[in-house]
């Protein structure tokens, strides 16, 4: 049938209406147009003439819905996007040809209709039955309206732009990105990087609706992780890595045997309601692809991804190429976790050695130590007695005992290292004045760089400086810092500054010594590195430091000049919530939180000293010629609960002994080098003096004084202890030694009262024996009698037995009646009779 010419109005220039090229001309040149609710084209008003002539004409996708009932003329361009629609749809109206999208555009319609304004939409997602299956499709448009001749509207021009492709490409991209941002670092193993993969995916669930991931494992596949199915489903083969019928195997397990991608379709009708619906519709998931996961370096898959598809799309290679992107991705991240498991089990593996070398180190340290002291005294001694020896001899001993002395340092060095390690470094931060405690840190070095002819300076605010830090590990970074500029500076100054600047706290230890070549300026930190091969140590002490500096996030920093000097700077920060007592702001306040930080906070509230020092605590005699340790070691104590007597030389603590004993003390602390009298001749007169001779004496000594250490024990002290020490060993060597001296006296005591009561019965017995004798002669007794009878009269008369034989042996007889004795005799079986009689009768 051919389609009327239509009379009046526009024309298409090339003459009739539908005149043209184009599937949709063709088929409206034969609709019979009178059948369709726009009626014959000849009743069509101009305006709906002009309209279709135009849409017909243009590329882009455009429809017209006019009248009433919205019937729906549109070019090739929107044909295309209606898919089987299409040619039913043409002149029919939108709400019967057009249902899936109807719904949605009719109110927009009305919108326009009613307003008279254009509507418009981006990227709106439209489900399409356009080719037989419902699709997920987006479109940009724009709904206008038509003015008719009579000013109303009488029809909508719609233009469209479908826009799923790019849509769809976003929105893979996003899951591929997020894919390959996952921090494998966080993921612990392979399994745990497949489920945060899998958290990605399951953000896309209108994209991939279900997956599932396998990890190979002995040969067989591990289900790790999975979304999107229902509790409890079981598809076999796909939901496990079995086989899919008896006849056939599952298509993981083909999968991870062949390497080769499975695709799965017909899972709606046989597994219904085993896979969950996607976010788009009530549809479930129909098909899946079923793929081999590939790591680097490795010939076999190391798993299998299962993806479903997406019920609102179709399988396609689109699709395909999706997946294998997401596998691929997945693939990486398995690659770089499994490189990441290898270097943790590296970096497990040498941490162990580590630790088994440190606590090896430790053990042998400790080992050392023993012999490596009766190795040097023996040398030692030997040594000044090689008066007679001739030169080369005593060069050689002298050699023996400065290798020993060196052994004995890196044996300490060793041990302190070790300790450091084995013991996991975590701070036990407490509110500390730094710089009180530096200060009194400092003044341990202070005797040992004299000795050596520096200058000794140190320089810390008189003000508190609180941080929050660990105070034995403080006292480690100090100590060390120190003695490395001791060691290593022959002239010039050794100077420990301390300042506040604002959150940190920053110590220097500046020297004038040898310095350090930059070539080895910033490996002089690691362990075991020296900086030449004459260097003193081991190569710890820097290790240790930069250690603890940094479990206090800290730094350390060294800026040094080769023959002029070093200067080390480490820099703590002041933990926060840091309270300082405005109460407290003197030096004397602040150095007694100090001290309290290195007794271990042993001391409470009621162990402290009361005012006066009059307290019943032991006390301590404490003899120290350099002011600053001595104040230091008298707040140390003092804190620690002790009564601290401290004197500057041993002539006055001499002079407190007369009489009570070393000025009543408990135990005595002495250094070795003293004004005067020294320390060893000290713990001599004490020794000789049988007040003192037991009290228990510590001598502290140089950290070079090994001689002075065995004059020392040999002179009669307790312990010794080397400067500088850790003050909460200075505090525990002499709780112990204490400790030793009060038992040993308790045991004294019980030895003499023992002896006291053995002497005590043998004095009885001898004046029983006696007594005995004189009444065996004096009533004829035999010993069993007359021993009978002066237990008898002894409970007669109720008196001791040793006190009755004493007045049997002074009077020469039995003083009692001889009626009395008469009556005892006859109960001991004896008619007995004096030899001769009693003059008292
Ligand atoms: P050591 O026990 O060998 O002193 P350290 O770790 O404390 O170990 O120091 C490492 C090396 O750094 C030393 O061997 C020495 O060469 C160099 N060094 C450390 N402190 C100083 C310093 N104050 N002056 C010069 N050299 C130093």
């Amino acid at each position: 049938m051919t389609t009327p010419e239509p009379t009046g109005g526009p024309q298409n220039p090339k003459g009739s209406l539908f005149e043209g090229s184009g599937q949709v001309r063709a088929l409206a040149r034969r609709l019979d147009w009178s059948a369709t609710p726009l009626g014959p084209v000849e009743s069509w008003s101009p305006v709906l003439r002009t309209m279709v002539i135009t849409c017909l004409s243009s590329a882009f996708a455009i429809s017209i819905y006019w009248g009433p009932r919205r019937a729906a003329i549109y070019n090739d361009a929107f044909a295309a996007l209606i898919g089987d629609k299409h040619p039913a749809a043409l002149g029919r109206p939108a709400s019967v040809a057009q249902p899936d999208i109807w719904e949605r555009e009719s109110a927009d319609f009305d919108r326009v209709t009613d307003s008279g304004e254009t509507v418009t939409g981006r990227d709106e997602q439209r489900i399409l039955h356009r080719y037989g299956y419902p699709e997920e499709c987006y479109f940009t448009f724009s709904h206008s309206p038509i003015v008719d001749v009579d000013g109303s509207t009488a029809g909508i021009l719609t233009l469209w732009a479908e826009t799923t492709a790019a849509v769809l490409y976003q929105r893979r991209m996003r899951v591929v990105r997020e894919l390959a941002e996952l921090s494998i670092a966080d993921a612990g193993n392979t399994a745990e990087t497949c489920r945060a993969a899998l958290r990605v995916l399951a953000t896309a669930r209108e994209t991939i609706p279900f997956a599932i991931v396998f990890l190979a494992e002995d040969g067989t596949a591990r289900r790790v992780a999975d979304y999107g199915l229902s509790p409890g489903a079981s598809i076999p083969g796909l939901t496990d890595a079995g086989a899919a019928t008896d006849a056939e195997p599952g298509p993981v397990a083909k999968v991870l045997a062949t390497g080769q991608t499975v695709e799965i379709t017909g899972l709606r009708d046989r597994f219904p309601h085993a896979l969950l619906p996607g976010p788009l519709g009530p549809s479930e998931p129909d098909a899946g692809i079923a793929l081999p996961l590939w790591v680097t370096g490795r010939t076999d898959p190391i798993g299998v991804l299962v993806l479903a598809v997406n019920p609102y799309r179709p399988l396609g290679p689109e699709y395909r190429s999706y997946a294998r992107l997401i596998c691929r991705q997945l693939g990486v991240a398995l690659t770089d976790t499994l490189a990441i498991e290898v270097e943790r089990l590296r970096v497990q593996v040498l941490a162990d050695l580590d630790r088994a070398k440190m606590e090896f180190f430790q053990n042998v340290s400790h080992e050392l130590r023993t012999p490596l002291t009766l190795l040097r005294a023996p040398l030692q001694d030997l040594l000044d007695r090689a008066g007679d020896r001739s030169t080369a001899e005593r060069q050689d001993l002298r050699a023996a005992v400065r290798a020993s002395e060196r052994l004995h340092e890196m044996v300490d060095a060793l041990l302190d290292f070790s300790g450091a390690e084995v013991g996991t470094l975590k701070p036990d931060r407490q509110p500390t004045d730094l710089a009180g405690l530096t200060a009194d840190l400092a003044s341990m070095f202070r005797s040992a760089a004299h000795h050596a002819g520096l200058a000794f300076l140190v320089d810390v605010p008189q003000t508190p400086v609180v941080a929050r830090v660990d105070r034995a590990m403080w006292s480690t970074i100090v100590t060390n810092l120190l003695a490395n500029a001791v060691k290593y500076t022959h002239r010039g100054r050794i100077e420990t500054a301390l300042r506040e600047t604002g959150s940190t706290v920053t110590l220097t230890v500046t020297d004038t010594g040898t310095g350090i070549e930059p070539a080895h300026q910033a490996r002089i930190f690691e362990r075991f590195y020296r900086a030449d091969d004459h260097s003193l140590g081991a190569g710890i002490g820097l290790a240790v430091v930069t250690d603890l500096v940094r479990a206090h996030q800290g730094d350390i920093a060294l800026s040094s000049t080769p023959g002029a000097g070093s200067t080390f700077t480490v820099t703590v920060p002041i933990a926060d919530e840091v309270a300082i007592d405005d109460t407290r702001s003197d030096r004397g306040a602040s150095v007694t939180d100090a001290a309290d930080s290195v007794s271990s906070g042993s001391g409470t509230e009621s162990d402290r000293p009361t005012e006066g020092g009059t307290t019943n605590r032991p006390r301590i005699l404490l003899v120290e010629d350099d002011t600053d340790l001595r104040d230091y070691l008298d707040r140390l104590l003092t804190r620690d609960g002790w009564d601290v007597l401290a004197v500057a030389d041993a002539e006055t603590a001499l002079s407190l002994s007369d009489g009570q004993g070393a000025g009543g003390a408990g135990l005595v602390i002495t250094d070795v080098m003293l004004p005067g009298r020294d320390g060893l001749s000290l713990v001599g007169v004490l020794r000789q003096n049988p007040a003192t001779a037991r009290l228990p004496v510590l001598v502290l000594t140089a950290r070079h004084g090994a001689q002075a250490t065995t004059e020392g024990l040999a002179a009669g002290a307790d312990d010794y202890i080397t400067k500088p020490f850790e003050p909460q060993e200075l505090l525990a060597r002499v709780r112990a030694n204490y400790e030793l001296a009060q038992s040993r006296e308790s045991a004294v005591d019980q030895a003499v009262s023992r002896a006291g009561q053995f002497r005590e019965a043998m004095d009885s017995n001898r004046v029983i024996g006696t007594a005995v004798g004189i009444m065996m002669t004096f009533h004829r007794l035999t010993a069993t009698q007359a021993f009978e009878l002066l237990v008898a009269a002894s409970q007669h008369t109720n008196r001791k037995l040793r006190d009755l034989a004493a007045d049997v042996v002074a009077g020469g007889r039995m003083p009692l009646r001889q009626t009395l004795i008469d009556e005892l005799l006859r109960r001991v079986g004896s008619t007995g009779r004096p030899a001769t009689p009693s003059p008292a009768g």
